[in-house]
């Protein structure tokens, strides 16, 4: 199924199609700072899913999550999507709020870097609280989407 994504200005307008892999909560405070929330609402998605004509989006890397290339708006200064790898092997993170219509994706599966939340969170959801446990959350996820 393809979907339609923007940034939140409209200027960047993407699309996916294939099955997400998972959706989560990030409470990492990058992704508090870069949403200005107390966490990120994403889905990720094989990179090879994602087509992006990469116009108006600047790229930057950040230190604590080193394989992960934040792409930020260049005139929102809003997320648009992150990559991590390249190509066959890369995957694509994208918020909730940049899809036209996020009532086609799947519920949120866990909550990760939970140990950095700025609100506590009752639901039954697991809850990976350190940088240890999100990412060995997100290899088996990866490993198991192939
Ligand atoms: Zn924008
Ligand atoms: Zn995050």
């Amino acid at each position: 199924m393809e979907q339609a994504c923007q940034c939140p200005c409209g200027v960047n307008q993407f699309s996916v199609s294939g099955e997400p892999i998972v959706r989560f909560f990030c409470h990492c405070t990058i992704c508090q700072k870069k949403y200005d929330a107390p966490f990120a609402d994403v889905v990720l998605f094989k990179l090879n899913d994602v087509t992006m004509p990469d116009q108006a989006v600047s790229y930057g890397k950040y230190k604590r999550f080193v394989a992960i290339d934040r792409g930020i708006c260049d005139h929102c200064h809003k997320p648009v999507m992150a990559k991590m790898g390249k190509d066959g092997k890369g995957y694509a993170f994208i918020t909730a709020q940049n899809f036209t219509d996020p009532n086609a994706l799947p519920e949120s599966a866990m909550h990760v870097f939970y140990g950095t939340r700025k609100t506590d969170i009752q639901d039954a959801l697991p809850k990976h609280s350190n940088w240890f446990s999100s990412q060995l959350a997100f290899f088996k996820l990866l490993k198991a989407a192939g």
